[in-house]
């Protein structure tokens, strides 16, 4: 099994509206999908903005998301380049070969590549999944429901169970059963918010955390989301004790590697494909 990083286009934001405290100096991030290889074909960890995100942004309802991506993110991508789907030939992938997808959560900027791999199984918490699909109008807040509700895509809903903790978590879901990808539930920046950890066969472990926190400051500092940016995205409480559960075992288990799905470290403290971490 084999991990590299994809990066569907980059962000640009002050450091002060994704880390409360932080200076207001400007920081370029990427928006990261993972790609996990097993001798089964190609999983990855969300699939970033997709080919589609033009259309999506058009409808009144997603204007927010327009211009908080255009104009306060400042994101740069185009689909032709940088969709997920687009790249992966150029990286010695074949989209056709991608068999699931695991969703962190379902806002536009990790779902919206859900669409270009049709012929692929979605592994998605329950509690995202149901919160996602029952928002409306100006509720939707960070969801385009078009990127992953009525478009004939197979869907599994998982939840973690009780009866396996992992790591510092209560509960926990073995992907494939095998130990290599287990799933936890970092709630709060979105309901059903989950986390993924990648065993690789060297000992070596990632935990992709989504958007618990986006930048890895927060992180040190144990420090959330400026207050403008939590009501953004109608973050939740459970945001705190998620942020303050992976601060301590970052602290437990200096050997596990948190990436955030905006880490500004890569490339840089971890490169994208085609190196990949085996
Ligand atoms: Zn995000």
């Amino acid at each position: 099994m084999k991990l590299s990083f994809v990066s569907t286009g980059y962000g640009n934001v002050p450091l002060g509206l994704f880390v409360q405290g932080a200076k207001w100096k400007r920081v370029r991030f990427p928006i990261l999908c993972a790609v996990i290889e097993r001798e089964e074909g190609l999983v990855l960890f969300d699939t970033g903005i997709g080919t589609r995100i033009e259309e999506e942004f058009r409808p009144l309802g997603a204007r927010g998301n327009w211009f908080f991506s255009r104009v306060v993110m400042r994101t740069e991508f185009e689909p032709a380049r940088d969709a997920l789907v687009n790249q992966l030939p150029a990286l010695g992938f074949n989209p056709s070969e991608v068999t699931h997808a695991v969703l962190s959560h379902l806002h536009w900027d990790h779902a919206g590549g859900m669409r270009d791999f049709p012929h692929c199984r979605f592994i998605i918490n329950r509690p995202e999944w149901e919160d996602a699909v029952s928002r409306r109008g100006i509720n939707a807040g960070a969801y385009i429901r078009e990127q992953f509700e009525d478009q004939g895509l197979e869907v599994d809903l998982v939840s973690t169970d009780p009866g396996r903790p992992y790591l510092s978590f209560p509960a926990s879901h073995d992907v494939f059963g095998d130990g290599g990808l287990v799933i936890v539930d970092v709630p709060g920046h979105a309901v059903g918010q989950i986390g993924m950890v990648v065993n690789l066969p060297s000992g070596k472990r990632f935990f992709l955390t989504g958007d618990s926190f986006y930048f890895p400051d927060s992180l040190e500092m144990k420090a959330p989301k400026s207050r403008v940016m939590q009501a953004v995205v109608s973050e939740g409480p459970e945001s705190a004790e998620t942020l303050e559960r992976l601060w301590t075992l970052a602290k437990a288990e200096p050997d596990v590697e948190l990436v955030s799905s905006h880490d500004y470290r890569i490339p840089g403290r971890f490169e994208l494909a085609p190196v990949a971490y085996e």
